[in-house]
């Protein structure tokens, strides 16, 4: 095992292959580590599983002193210290969870250089005893994880951030490195200029990850769609499913489990233990499928999530691609899937409506799910529409997404909106009543419900005038209207009313291209995404074997250790040792993610796990 002192001298290279166990860096990992190693500030902007942590991670075992890492996510930090420890990185932390003797002990190490990584929350680095314990050791450099949090617009401020700025004016010869995932351009501005990084230089990769999938689908029974997407492409795999409310985060729990698929609910409803204790589990166990609503997941750094669920509308394509951004941080592929239906654009308007704050605030509401809205209905790429929104232009399709895989007609909805808001004109003129959207295709489509004729709207002249759409295509129709601003409702049961921009469609001023869902709506598993980096080969019969019997291995292990299963290895490593099928340790070390403390330590173990499976049957 490299001893943490004569990494002082080796090449980040050489790091990155001793102590990780990887080959080579990814995107400009290199130029940050070079630049920090070399005293420079660096502000980082990469998605989620970019792979920030080694960019001040391995600056922390080259540069001379301890690496203060202020991170928020306290209750992440057992975590993170144990994924170092596992590769024989030394690292503590310090926060208000810890007792006491804990604390003096990581104390002591910091000041006397006994460990390369110290992780604070910010808060502590207000106080005047961590200012002084910081005074008395050597600091490496000051990497600032979660850097979006200085953000006041953003959804995930603290004021703590603030503060972050004395770094610069307390330790002006420390270099800082700033991360996060999560930045516009006019954040990126605002990081820069609260954490006085004025100097520092930017990094900025392609936000794209290739390796997920989006899909957006027309929700129809949210929770069976959810079940077999579950069970036909994610049998056995971790996950995220996303809904709006408690009281549903609380039924779809229920509902996967009683179908036999293991999921834990988690909200803020839910009494603070057993939030911990499920986060817990679902970091900690293999397997698990963790229904939340949007409390839960920051900082999540669990690599094998393999989907994110989404059963309601999020309110910005910023907070969808935050949340499915969680999905395949280890590179493999992953999912993510979005039922939406009507109802989902005429609750968030209805919420947007009824919020608090002045207009402006509900403006700028609007104006985010109307984006959201855009991505939803769109005949294009998804991940061009996506990338777009973020400022990055892509002229290819991307071949991993609904739209590449399986591509949706577009069709002249011109005609089919005309008769749509003409029966919405007629009824708006009955202010009495209200009419929602089930009422107008009941017209279109000629049925006598009692509600129909109890109003005499079988004598309206649009009564029938519909028949060439069915019921679910019509309910495109209207949702396509909402989302373009076409048709609007009100008040509490949704009730549908013309816009200022009806009449250009009415007054054939205006076409209406609209997307048009195809018959079969999941790709297939066997659908390879074309011209991306991540096509993973499906593992034979053979090495399936082999890697279900290394991931009870490494259950058993993680258990028994009380770290997560992926502190042990990743999927992705375990999978190419089942490929591979190394026959001995120097051949085990050339897999990816096999460092030398981990060889050290459960080099013989896997050997002997895969030596078991060889024999006879
Ligand atoms: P982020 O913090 O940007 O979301 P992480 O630092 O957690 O991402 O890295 C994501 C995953 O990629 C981790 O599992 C990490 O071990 C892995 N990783 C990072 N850099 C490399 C590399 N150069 N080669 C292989 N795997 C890497
Ligand atoms: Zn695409």
């Amino acid at each position: 095992m490299a001893s943490p002192t004569d990494l002082r001298t080796a090449d980040p290279v050489e790091v990155l292959r001793r102590v990780f166990g990887y080959d080579a860096f990814r995107g400009f990992q290199q130029e940050v580590i070079e630049h920090v190693v070399a005293g420079g500030d660096a502000l980082v902007l990469m998605p989620t599983g970019g792979g920030k942590s080694l960019c001040y991670q391995i600056p922390a075992l080259v540069r001379p002193g301890v690496a203060v890492v202020i991170s928020p996510l306290i209750a992440l930090m057992q975590d993170q210290v144990d994924a170092l420890t596992a590769v024989g990185v030394r690292a503590g932390f310090l926060n208000s969870t810890q007792d006491p003797d804990a604390r003096r002990r990581v104390e002591a190490a910091f000041v006397a250089g006994e460990i390369d990584l110290l992780y604070l929350a910010p808060e502590a680095l207000g106080t005047r005893s961590a200012q002084a314990l910081l005074d008395r050791g050597e600091i490496a450099l000051f990497a600032i994880d979660e850097a979006h949090c200085v953000s006041q617009w953003g959804h995930d401020f603290r004021p703590d951030y603030l503060a972050l700025s004395m770094l610069h004016e307390r330790w002006p010869d420390v270099p800082r490195i700033a991360l996060t995932a999560t930045a516009t351009s006019a954040t990126r501005a605002e990081i820069a200029t609260r954490l006085k990084l004025t100097d520092a230089r930017h990094f900025v990769a392609s936000f794209d990850r290739p390796n997920i999938q989006y899909r957006i689908v027309p929700k129809r029974e949210p929770r069976k769609q959810l079940l077999a997407l579950l069970r036909d492409e994610h049998p056995g795999d971790a996950g995220i499913v996303y809904c709006l409310s408690r009281a549903s985060v609380d039924k779809t729990a229920e509902f996967l489990t009683a179908n036999g698929i293991p999921a834990l609910p988690y909200h803020a409803g839910l009494d603070a233990a057993t939030r911990a204790r499920n986060q817990q589990r679902f970091l900690r166990e293999d397997g698990l499928v963790m229904v939340a609503t949007i409390a839960f997941g920051m900082g999540i750094d669990k690599p094998d999530v393999r989907f994110v669920a989404h059963l309601d509308l999020p309110k910005s394509v910023e907070g969808y691609y935050q949340e499915t951004g969680r999905a395949g941080r280890d590179g493999l592929p992953s999912t993510a899937w979005l039922a939406y239906g009507l109802q989902d654009v005429v609750q968030q308007r209805k919420m947007i409506e009824t919020s608090e704050g002045d207009l402006a605030h509900r403006r700028n509401l609007a104006a985010h799910l109307d984006a959201m809205l855009a991505l939803c209905e769109t005949v294009r790429c998804r991940r061009a529409q996506l990338l777009d929104y973020f400022g990055e232009r892509r002229t290819t399709e991307c071949g991993n997404c609904d739209t590449c895989l399986n591509p949706p007609e577009s069709w002249d909805g011109t005609v089919a909106a005309q008769k749509l808001l003409s029966t919405v004109f007629r009824l708006d003129r009955e202010r009495n009543q209200r009419f929602g959207a089930g009422h107008c295709i009941d017209i279109l489509l000629g049925r006598a419900t009692d509600k129909v004729t109890q109003y005499g709207h079988d004598s309206l002249t649009v009564f029938g005038i519909g028949g060439e759409l069915r019921e679910a295509e019509w309910r495109g129709v209207v949702r396509q209207l909402l989302a373009e601003g076409l048709l609007a409702v009100e008040g509490d049961y949704g009730t549908l009313v013309l816009t200022d921009a009806s009449a250009e469609v009415l007054g054939r001023r205006r076409t209406v291209m609209m997307r048009r869902e195809p018959e079969k709506v999941a790709p297939s598993r066997a659908a390879k995404p074309r011209g991306s980096a991540t096509v993973v080969a499906e593992l034979s019969p053979a090495a399936t074997a082999v890697f279900e019997r290394l991931r009870s291995w490494r259950a058993a292990t993680a258990k028994e250790q009380g770290v997560p299963a992926y502190v042990i290895f990743h999927d992705a490593t375990l999978r190419q040792i089942a490929t591979d099928a190394p026959a001995s340790l120097a051949e085990l070390s050339r897999v990816s993610g096999v460092g030398e403390n981990k060889l050290a330590k459960y080099g013989e173990q896997i050997l002997t796990v895969l030596a078991d499976g060889a024999g006879p049957a």
